[in-house]
């Protein structure tokens, strides 16, 4: 490359400069500085962060300081022009190179490369890997390469794609320029599997906490799974955008309905509709403002929307991994969001229903079944959510005052004898009855199973009469969670004993079991965002503050319209509300926002600034 091209870059910026300059962050985030000088300094590096922990900067900052183009592989275009676009509004020189850009702009973006003018390349890894592509990468200079959702050459993974461990060659054929992988997939195997495939032996391993503050967990026994996910929505969402999600198709489709029915605006999305509606109903969630998604896990990767305000799972998912990435899509913009799950035993039964189907070979079925044992022993926690979730992927920390166990801290009681009762009914009647029965047993109920089996001859027959189906139902659960009882489900879900070591001395009591106090207790109805302590303040509370938010929000979705962009693109949330708390009222207050870079503040400051002005 001549010496004339290569200073058409800022390359004397300091990574705080570009920061400053271009995306208008006043300072880095937790690791983000650390990577950054990394990465400038030559280095190669694996990047686990968490969703919304904020990877991107992390190579678009070093792409921009250092001499040449960075090229950015990611597996999904969608995500390649979703981070194109807002590099563009920040006047950053970006191009996504994917089947959807036409001729001429393909050939326009080929020829830019050959000039040095591009700053950032996105290209999926098909594209990346082609002889012409690496040819005219040959002959340019690479800032670096990095390799974002890098958890896809994994097998371990859930997004496995062949193409991105062919980007192992790029260690011999580009050896000097740096390489950085990125990925929010924390665990060992997959990071192992990364290191081997990508070759990345000499890379430095970040690791970022993968606590999400402003994200409020909370779960609640299934009892009525559509109306629940529907009363949570109306009493903490109203107008928002979430995702809602389901185990099958035909309860997407259901609850897409009943939610439209009650006046919430939902739009379904599974792997069974055809594409056009689902690329449509996508879209509409993407640029809508306050749309719902209701979905199967086929709506996943590629969702970058920023103000996803909550998730709320109508059953349960089949991991703790699942779970944390399907919940991490909420709230990515740092603003307070909820993730509500309902969860029953008959969603661990379903589910254990399908690992048994799978052919996977026995080592991984056992590995599963253990995931999906750990997320019930979560659901059925009486400490802190927060510390059940990050334990489960290495993280120690104190309660966290964000989820509803620290809000509203369940009382514990001796249930000992409950559940000698439980176990005698399981044991007495021949480990051979499912919950069902094994409520009525202990209740007394006369039903006819209880004739024909004669189960109302047994001592323990309606020895459980002071409790309600409801809360020996949960009792139930908790001794599942506890390991105390097993469902079998090679066998209709039957109910068995647990282990010997377990169970025995519960018997004998000599062992006590305490047990969440609210077991079967109806849900109590959920908090409204007002009520509950936000990590981050997204509380508007003012009136004449609520106005100005939402006179921001109308201008920014007319400006992101008229050029058909998501509107966050122009402003996230995030940076609205600081306009709101700070009511900057010249050009030098507005570009010290967080989110105001050059380009912005010349792009829209003189427009914005009037709306906060007229308030
Ligand atoms: P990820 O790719 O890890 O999910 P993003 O790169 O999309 O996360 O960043 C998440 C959000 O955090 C974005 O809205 C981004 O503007 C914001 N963000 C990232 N880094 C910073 C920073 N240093 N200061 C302020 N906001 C930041
Ligand atoms: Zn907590």
């Amino acid at each position: 490359m001549s010496e004339a091209v290569s200073k058409t870059f800022p390359v004397e910026q300091s990574p705080h400069e570009v920061l400053a300059r271009v995306f208008g962050h006043a300072g880095f985030r937790g690791l983000q500085e650390e990577i950054v000088n990394h990465i400038v300094g030559s280095g190669d590096a694996l990047v686990l962060m968490p969703t919304g922990g904020g990877k991107s900067i992390c190579y678009q900052v070093p792409a921009l300081c250092l001499p040449g183009m960075g090229v950015v592989i990611s597996p999904l275009i969608a995500l390649m022009e979703d981070q194109v676009a807002q590099l563009c509004q920040s006047g950053v020189r970006a191009v996504a190179l994917t089947s959807n850009l036409g001729r001429a702009d393909s050939q326009a973006a080929r020829g830019a490369i050959d000039a040095g003018e591009l700053e950032i390349l996105y290209v999926s890894p098909e594209r990346l890997l082609t002889d012409s592509l690496l040819e005219q990468l040959d002959r340019s200079e690479i800032a670096l390469f990095a390799i974002d959702e890098a958890h896809c050459v994994s097998q371990w993974g859930h997004d496995f794609r062949t193409e991105y461990r062919k980007l192992a060659m790029l260690a011999d054929r580009f050896p000097s320029v740096p390489r950085i992988a990125l990925t929010a997939t924390a665990d060992e195997v997959t990071r192992r599997d990364i290191v081997d495939q990508l070759r990345l032996e000499r890379a430095r391993v970040f690791i970022a906490s993968f606590n999400r503050p402003n994200i409020h967990y909370r779960v609640r026994a299934k009892d009525n799974p559509k109306r629940q996910v529907l009363e949570f929505i109306k009493s903490a969402h109203p107008g928002e955008a979430g995702i809602v999600y389901a185990m099958s198709r035909k309860s997407v489709d259901r609850m897409a309905v009943y939610l439209e029915k009650e006046g919430v605006r939902a739009l379904p999305y599974h792997a069974g509709l055809d594409a056009q509606t689902r690329t449509r109903n996508h879209q509409r969630f993407i640029m809508e403002e306050g749309v719902v998604i209701v979905a199967t896990i086929a709506f996943g990767m590629g969702i970058d929307k920023p103000d996803v305000r909550f998730v709320a799972h109508m059953d349960m998912p089949k991991s703790f991994e699942a779970y944390y990435q399907e919940t991490g899509r909420a709230g990515r913009d740092g603003l307070s969001a909820d993730a509500f799950m309902v969860y029953g035993l008959q969603d661990l039964a379903l589910l254990r229903g399908l690992m048994e189907e799978s052919t996977a070979p026995e080592a991984v079925r056992r590995v599963e079944h253990r995931k999906l044992e750990a997320l019930l022993g979560y659901c059925e926690t009486p400490r802190c959510r927060r510390q059940v979730l990050l334990e489960y992927f290495g993280e120690q920390i104190d309660p966290c005052g964000n989820c509803d166990t620290c809000l509203e801290p369940v009382e514990l009681i001796d249930a000992s004898r409950e559940t000698r009762l439980v176990l005698s009914a399981i044991h007495r009647c021949g480990e051979s009855f499912g919950t069902r029965h094994i409520v009525d047993v202990l209740v007394g109920k006369n039903t006819e199973k209880v004739q024909r089996f004669r189960h109302e001859r047994l001592n323990v027959f309606g020895m459980g009469h002071h409790l309600k189906d409801r809360q020996w139902q949960g009792i139930l659960r908790q001794l599942v969670a506890l390991g105390m009882i097993r469902v079998d489900l090679e066998n209709h879900n039957v109910l068995r004993l647990g282990p010997r070591d377990r169970v025995m001395p519960v018997l004998r009591e000599e062992a006590t079991v305490s047990l969440r106090k609210d077991a079967g207790r109806p849900a109590p109805k959920a908090k409204t965002r007002a009520e509950r302590k936000a990590a981050i303040p997204y509380e508007i509370a003012l009136p004449e503050d609520r106005a100005l938010f939402e006179a921001l929000r109308s201008k920014r979705l007319k400006i992101a319209q008229a050029q058909n962009l998501p509107a966050y693109i122009v402003f996230n949330d995030a940076t609205l509300v600081e306009f709101v708390r700070q009511r900057p009222s010249s050009e030098a207050e507005f570009a010290e926002i967080s989110g105001v870079g050059k380009s912005k503040l010349e792009r829209y400051g003189k427009t914005f600034l009037e709306v906060i002005a007229l308030s």
